[in-house]
């Protein structure tokens, strides 16, 4: 029997690798919607080489670029965020959500509805609004699976296991394009230097939020959310090989580590044949050439993101949303030159303090609503900080 499923941000970097998979095995789906951003080229060729029902860009200024691309095969197009949660509500047996940044919150939001699976590599959907999404999920008989590495590593991990006797769980982080460069130098550094990561090949924003490490930020959040333990059991270690992507420490002294070659078509394929596991293109490791693994403590002076992640747990509610769009707000700033590397973290922790100060972050009631004014607001008030950081 196929299998009807659907990519959100299929022509990113997770969008691109989940296409591969399925590509593989194309017989075994039916692709129902493929989304992009503005990439119409790509978006176009993979929908009718992959018989898509229908292909959305969300940028409307490109609907004509993409259905001139689309001409004969097909293959619907259409665009807007209207069209995004029309594609994302389609009946589909699994959704992949990857989405860059809080623009994947509704359209996951909206596909949970069908009550089949999603399969999550947008994180900020869990770190802006996690409590509502799993209860979201829960209220229409719908399944999260984790596809972020660490976050499928960890769930691997508890396969058979009861959470109850999890005493703590270690994300690793590699330590990304700066782990070794003096803390002195690190507002100098250029977009160009802090878009290449030394293991994982990913989305330019990813990269250089694995340099800051406010992606490790976003997954602590996302383990607190996903997994619902304390923010107390959640470590990061700094690993800079990539290799262990996770692990589970168990209340008899037990660690169960998860270990794999950097490439997302392992957590992603673990996704999509999950619960059973099938053979995929991913490399095999040979231990003995690699050797040795490292691991160190990460540097709070160079990650402040890390502090930034433990308080947005401590104080829970609409927090996460500010966090998490001033992180983005501030990354645009940094992208486009309005701030420096390291006033990413000043200008995420004074939209955190100002908001907390006067927008009553932590006792707010958590709607989707709610959390798209806080995204909304906390941009605002970004902007306002990167005015007054600006060099
Ligand atoms: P990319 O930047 O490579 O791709 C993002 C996708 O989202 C593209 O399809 C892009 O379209 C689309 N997009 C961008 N903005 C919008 C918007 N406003 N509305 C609708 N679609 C939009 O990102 P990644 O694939 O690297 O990451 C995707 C998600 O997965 C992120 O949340 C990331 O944190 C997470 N993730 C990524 C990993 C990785 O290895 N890359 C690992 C673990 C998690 P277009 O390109 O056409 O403009």
């Amino acid at each position: 029997m196929t299998r009807r499923i659907s990519i959100l941000g299929a022509t990113g970097s997770i969008g691109q690798s989940t296409i591969d998979l399925i590509r593989r095995d194309a017989d075994a789906y039916d692709v129902v919607a493929l989304t992009g951003g503005r990439n119409v080229a790509q978006l176009a060729s993979d929908a009718i080489a992959l018989r898509a029902e229908v292909a959305v860009v969300s940028d409307e200024s490109q609907l004509d670029a993409l259905r001139d691309a689309l001409a004969g095969s097909g293959v619907v197009a259409a665009s807007g965020a209207s069209a995004l949660q029309e594609a994302a509500s389609r009946p589909a047996d699994w959704i992949m959500s990857a989405i860059v940044g809080a623009a994947g919150l509704a359209p996951g939001w909206a596909a949970l509805e069908q009550g089949s699976t999603l399969a999550l590599a947008n994180k900020e959907s869990l770190v802006t609004a996690g409590p509502i999404l799993m209860q979201h999920a829960a209220d229409h008989g719908a399944r999260i699976l984790p596809v972020d590495s660490e976050h499928s590593a960890v769930f691997q991990a508890l396969v058979g296991e009861d959470i109850a006797a999890v005493e703590r769980i270690i994300i690793t982080a590699s330590g990304g394009a700066f782990r070794d460069r003096p803390i002195a130098t690190l507002n100098n550094v250029t977009v160009a230097q802090a878009s290449s990561h030394p293991n994982w090949d990913m989305g330019q924003r990813i990269t250089i939020d694995s340099a800051s490490m406010f992606n490790k930020a976003l997954e602590l959040i996302e383990t607190k959310e996903f997994f619902g333990v304390l923010p107390g059991q959640i470590e990061t270690i700094v690993h800079p090989e990539s290799l262990i992507h996770a692990l589970v420490g168990f209340n008899d002294g037990a660690l169960m580590a998860h270990v794999g070659p950097p490439d997302m078509r392992h957590a992603i394929g673990y996704a999509l044949h999950w619960p059973d596991r099938r053979d995929l293109p991913v490399a095999r490791l040979d231990l003995a050439q690699i050797g040795q693994l490292n691991f160190r403590a990460p540097d709070h002076a160079r990650y402040p993101a890390l502090a930034l992640a433990a308080r947005v747990m401590e104080e829970g509610g609409l927090t996460g949303a500010a966090f998490n769009a001033a992180k983005e707000r501030a990354l645009d700033g940094f992208i486009g030159g309005e701030i420096g590397f390291m006033d990413m973290a000043r200008v995420v922790a004074a939209t955190l303090d100002k908001m907390s100060a006067h927008d009553g972050l932590q006792n707010a009631t958590m709607t989707l609503d709610t959390v798209l004014d806080t995204d909304r607001l906390a941009r605002v008030r970004a902007g306002e900080a990167i005015k007054m950081t600006g060099h």
